[in-house]
């Protein structure tokens, strides 16, 4: 079964045109049995190949264009390696016998920046003496004849695995003490996809199983009954964002109860700063710019969640006359005109990318919240569906 790439830590290997990025990737994957996938960038100049990676786990090696290219066409795909900065995990720079040129200075310093950890790789090693003495993490090799290279690569980048990736973060076991009984209350409606519970809500359940949890799952319509069936209330209820409203007016106010598009605000993003940026709903104003950040283009259904129940909400809510504009994808559009941006529950994209997308947000002076949090605020419940997050 396929890792989602949400889960998958993504290496980005860049460096100048020919010094061996691909042979290495190359290299890297071909000596193992597992590869999952190999994805072909055609439009992003940017080559997607998937694997497991043994003992590191699942992995996706993001191969970029040639960093020193000064065509016209070149400086687009340049465009589209730099936006992998968003969301990788770990950067390699690959570089060879004319050592480290400005060209890689500039991205170590952008690696620096962002504060992503990286991997130098001195390809050609054998026709090269030159050493980089004043850089850490240095592989030198010769990617075409290093019988060792994969043991030695795997070796590095062990070293270099970030703190969530090796340890993640609990999704909601880490809020009720192991063998609390916590309800999961799923809506099927016409937004629930045919014959399966949509990925969060999987997510969920399973992180609370690992927490040595009792979990009911009903949808909305039988929660009075799961309440009144339980001998002891109990200690958590979570439920879908869309049945927030009703599924508080069921649930007794002291027990505590959250959705599942919050419990994902605090793990793929910073639920202070949503909740925050929800706060400035308040002050839209006629004419407002409003935009709604998918991290994936999804086929939009009728109903969709993005394009017309939040809108909807908003105007509900405010009582103006909003601009609401949707965006999805990777890219970042040019935020500046937003006085609000609404960011999907990302489940399929990393914490990075969310993050480095609020703090563009936070750079150009932009509030930014999420789905959950917005619905939870325009229904006039964010201060209970926060407030088990607020005990902790
Ligand atoms: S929540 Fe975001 S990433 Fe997940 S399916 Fe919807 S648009 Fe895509």
């Amino acid at each position: 079964m396929k890792t989602l790439k949400s889960m998958r830590l993504q290496i980005g290997v860049f460096g100048r045109t020919n010094v061996g990025k691909s042979s290495l990737v190359n290299r890297i994957t071909n000596q193992e049995i597992s590869i999952v996938s190999d994805i072909a960038g055609t439009t992003t100049d940017v080559v997607e190949k998937s694997m497991e990676l043994l003992p590191v786990g699942p992995v996706t090696f993001l191969d970029t264009a040639g960093l020193d290219d000064k065509t016209e066409l070149a400086q687009k795909r340049l465009e589209k390696t730099f936006k992998t900065l968003n969301r990788i995990d770990i950067g390699i720079i690959v570089t060879d016998e004319n050592g480290f040129t400005d060209c890689e200075k500039e991205l170590a310093e952008k690696f620096d920046e962002l504060k992503i950890p990286y991997l130098i790789v001195v390809n050609k090693c054998d026709i090269s003496k030159k050493a980089l003495t004043d850089r850490e993490n240095v592989l030198y090799t010769s990617v075409k004849d290093d019988e060792n290279l994969v043991f030695r690569f795997k070796n590095e980048l062990v070293k270099l695995l970030p703190e969530d990736f090796v340890n993640p973060p609990k999704i909601a076991g880490d809020l009720v003490p192991a063998k609390s009984t916590v309800i999961l209350v799923i809506p099927i409606d016409k937004e629930a996809p045919k014959g399966r519970i949509i990925l969060p809500q999987v997510q969920t359940l399973r992180d609370l199983l690992d927490s040595d949890c009792l979990v009911y799952t009903v949808k909305e319509t039988e929660l009075k009954q799961a309440v009144e069936n339980l001998k002891i209330p109990p200690t958590l209820v979570i439920t879908d964002s869309q049945a927030f409203k009703q599924v508080s007016e069921i649930v007794p106010d002291d027990i505590p109860l959250t959705s599942f598009s919050i419990l994902f605000a605090r793990l793929k993003g910073d639920l202070n700063t949503f909740a925050k940026g929800a706060e400035s709903i308040e002050n839209l104003k006629d004419g407002d710019k409003v935009l709604i950040l998918e991290s994936c283009t999804h086929h939009a259904i009728e109903d969709d969640i993005g394009r017309v129940k939040i809108p909807n909400l908003l105007r509900k809510k405010t009582g103006k006359n909003l601009i609401i504009e949707n965006f999805s994808g990777h890219d970042f559009p040019d935020i500046k005109d937003y006085k609000l941006i609404i960011h999907c529950g990302a489940c399929m994209t990393n914490r990075r990318e969310v993050l480095s997308r609020i703090l563009t947000a936070e750079k150009a002076g932009i509030p930014i919240t999420n789905y959950g949090i917005t619905i939870s605020y325009c229904l006039g419940i964010l201060p209970r569906a926060i407030r088990i997050f607020q005990t902790k």
